[in-house]
């Protein structure tokens, strides 16, 4: 027995659903990060946006009312409280030229955006953009907006905040997905490590199993999930192992009893013609005529039993053969033949044989004529062999509705209640039979046989009373 070795740990099932776990989570983690971070962004920047608006707008009403002087102390004042480096504000011409600013050095290097100062004064409305000055760790966000006669209000704020919020995100969610990642690489692994020690078990008993051990089970928990359901599968396949084993042995112990018999006969036919030849060498040619027939019969029923043997599996493993050979046959016809046969052997035995044939009835059927008058016969030939002289044996063919019914009875030794279940197994032969010839294989085909024809064969039997099989084909 092969067995392949076992298998790496990088190959096993646990390892490649924990990898598979692992990476469906963090692809799924990435997604809704990546949601949440672009909708805190998105929310940042409109608030940023909204606090530029809103300082535009208080200046404006200063402007607009006039004080357009006092915006040097406003400037001074908001950047005192926000901070000089924060922010910074300008009142600027149409041209771009810094006419009142908050006037901080660190601010030095922004360069009005002329273009954007075109546009909110052609549009009427805000402009934004967002630049990286030189010295600048965090980037900064501008506003235009005119306010009057031509004039602009130009506010820049630095981004620390939003920037070192989203940064400070991006952190904690790395380290957060790092723990979570490791926690369930870790619960996964625990979880699929105890599903699959059931599966082991499965594996090791079925390891374990021997053609000596077939009485073993996998044990089966009360929980009835996919593990039991296998569990459950793999023991009712051992069961049915162990019947088929069982039922190999039975059909192998028939096959070497049937074969001993005709072989024992041929051997000691032989033999004693050997030790008669011995004692006397003028041996008359009629004896060894007597010799060769007693042999040859021997070797037919061997020859009959191997056949059978043949045909049986032929019918199991290949049911086409029914069909390569059909042609429409008369039933009628055929079983008046199959008496016509039978009736010198039943007179021997003094066996009075009749067949009754509803003659309104056309009984014509497609069947394949050899197999089906072989299943016939197998069943006519029995009722003679198992009924005692002065017995009748009698065949009987009506129509039933789409069906024609064939039944064969016989006033004879009957089957046992033990036995009847039995009869249409391969090699099975009934305790009073043994004495009889037969290889316990014409039932056996003969059903094979009404089977393929998509035909039933049943029977019913009172020991010491007699027996009655009926076969029913369909029109
Ligand atoms: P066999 O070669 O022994 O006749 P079969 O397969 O034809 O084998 O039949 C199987 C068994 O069924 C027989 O051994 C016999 O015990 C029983 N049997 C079949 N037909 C009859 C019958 N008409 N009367 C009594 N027993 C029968």
């Amino acid at each position: 027995m092969s067995s392949r070795p076992t298998s790496k740990f990088y190959q096993s099932v646990v390892f490649r659903l924990t990898l598979w776990y692992a990476a469906i989570f963090i692809v799924i983690s990435i997604i809704a990060f990546v949601a949440f971070y672009m909708s805190l962004e998105k929310n940042l920047n409109k608030r940023s946006r909204t606090f530029l608006q809103d300082k535009v707008e208080e200046f404006s009403k200063l402007v607009m009312a006039g004080k357009a002087g006092m915006l040097n102390d406003e400037f001074r004042r908001e950047t005192q409280s926000i901070g000089v480096n924060n922010v910074y504000y300008s009142f600027l011409d149409a041209g771009g030229r810094t006419l009142i600013s908050s006037n901080s050095l660190h601010w030095a290097n922004l360069k009005p955006n002329k273009d954007l100062i075109r546009m909110a004064v052609r549009d009427k409305k805000p402009m934004f953009e967002v630049v990286k000055l030189p010295h600048f760790r965090h980037k900064v966000r501008i506003i235009y907006d005119s306010v009057g006669s031509g004039k602009i209000l130009l506010i820049a704020m630095g981004l620390k905040y939003e920037e070192n919020l989203l940064y400070g995100m991006q952190i904690i969610f790395t380290r957060v997905m790092l723990l979570i990642l490791c926690l369930s690489i870790l619960g996964s692994w625990w979880i699929l490590t105890r599903a699959m020690s059931r599966v082991s078990t499965v594996t090791n008993t079925a390891m374990s199993i021997s053609s000596k051990t077939l009485d073993r089970r996998v044990p089966v928990s009360s929980r009835a999930d996919e593990i039991d359901r296998l569990a459950e599968a793999f023991n009712n396949m051992l069961a049915r192992i162990r019947t088929l084993i069982n039922a190999l042995k039975d059909v192998t112990d028939n096959i070497a009893h049937d074969l001993k018999t005709p072989i024992t006969r041929i051997r000691l036919i032989a033999e004693s013609r050997v030790s008669n030849g011995e004692e006397n060498t003028n041996i008359a040619p009629s004896e060894y005529q007597e010799l060769s027939g007693a042999i040859i019969e021997e070797c037919d029923k061997l020859i009959g039993m191997i056949n059978s043997s043949l045909e049986l599996r032929a019918l199991e493993y290949d049911r086409g053969i029914v069909n390569r050979n059909l042609s429409r046959i008369n039933l009628s016809e055929m079983l008046h033949q199959a008496c016509d046969i039978f009736q010198p052997v039943a007179e021997d035995n003094e066996i009075t044989i009749t067949l009754d044939v509803d003659s309104e009835v056309e009984c014509f059927i497609r069947a394949d004529k050899d197999l089906l008058q072989r299943a016939f016969a197998n069943i006519i030939d029995n009722a003679i062999k198992y009924t005692a002289s002065g017995g009748m044996v009698r065949v009987v063919l009506k129509r039933k509705g789409d069906s024609f019914v064939v039944e064969i009875s016989d006033n004879g030794a009957g089957i046992s209640q033990e036995s009847l279940p039995h009869i249409f197994e391969k090699f099975y032969r009934g305790d009073l039979s043994r004495s009889a010839c037969g290889s316990g294989l014409g039932l056996a085909l003969t059903k094979s046989i009404i089977e393929a024809h998509r035909g039933s064969v049943s029977v019913e039997s009172q020991e010491g009373k007699g027996t009655k099989f009926t076969v029913v084909l369909s029109a």
